[in-house]
């Protein structure tokens, strides 16, 4: 089986600006930023989408959330506020299907979308 881009990028195949690793997920800075702070939190498992979930992957996308919440910190927009995404399917702008969370922030965000 072919690897994705995402796989890639977790095994060092393509490089990108790392922000946080450990055993289940991974964390870089996306290449097109769409926020001062812009990062991509995904497992290191690959996941095409939400869509196919399975009950054993509970703890895992738990632990998105808190790598998500740790990193804001670390990245000093906690306070200020932030945005998680999560795109699934086409029609909702996933471009890369392997699971990953967005970590938008930075500066005032528009609602619903920014
Ligand atoms: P999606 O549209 O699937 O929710 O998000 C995919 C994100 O991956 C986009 O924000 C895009 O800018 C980012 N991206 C695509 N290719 C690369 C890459 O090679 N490196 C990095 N760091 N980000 C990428
Ligand atoms: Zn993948």
């Amino acid at each position: 089986m072919t690897k994705c881009i995402f796989c890639k990028i977790i095994t060092g195949e393509i490089p990108s600006a790392n922000v946080y690793r450990d055993e289940q997920v991974t964390a870089f800075r996306d290449i097109n930023p769409a926020a001062p702070t812009h990062i991509l939190i995904l497992p290191n498992k690959h996941i095409d989408s939400v869509n196919v979930l399975i009950d054993d992957d509970e703890q895992l996308i738990g632990h998105l959330f808190t790598t998500a919440k740790n990193i804001a910190a670390q990245e000093g927009i906690a306070e200020g506020g932030y945005r998680l995404i999560m795109n699934t399917g086409a029609g909702a702008g996933q471009t890369i299907f392997h699971i990953h969370l967005h970590l938008l922030g930075g500066a005032p965000m528009k609602h619903p979308m920014g």
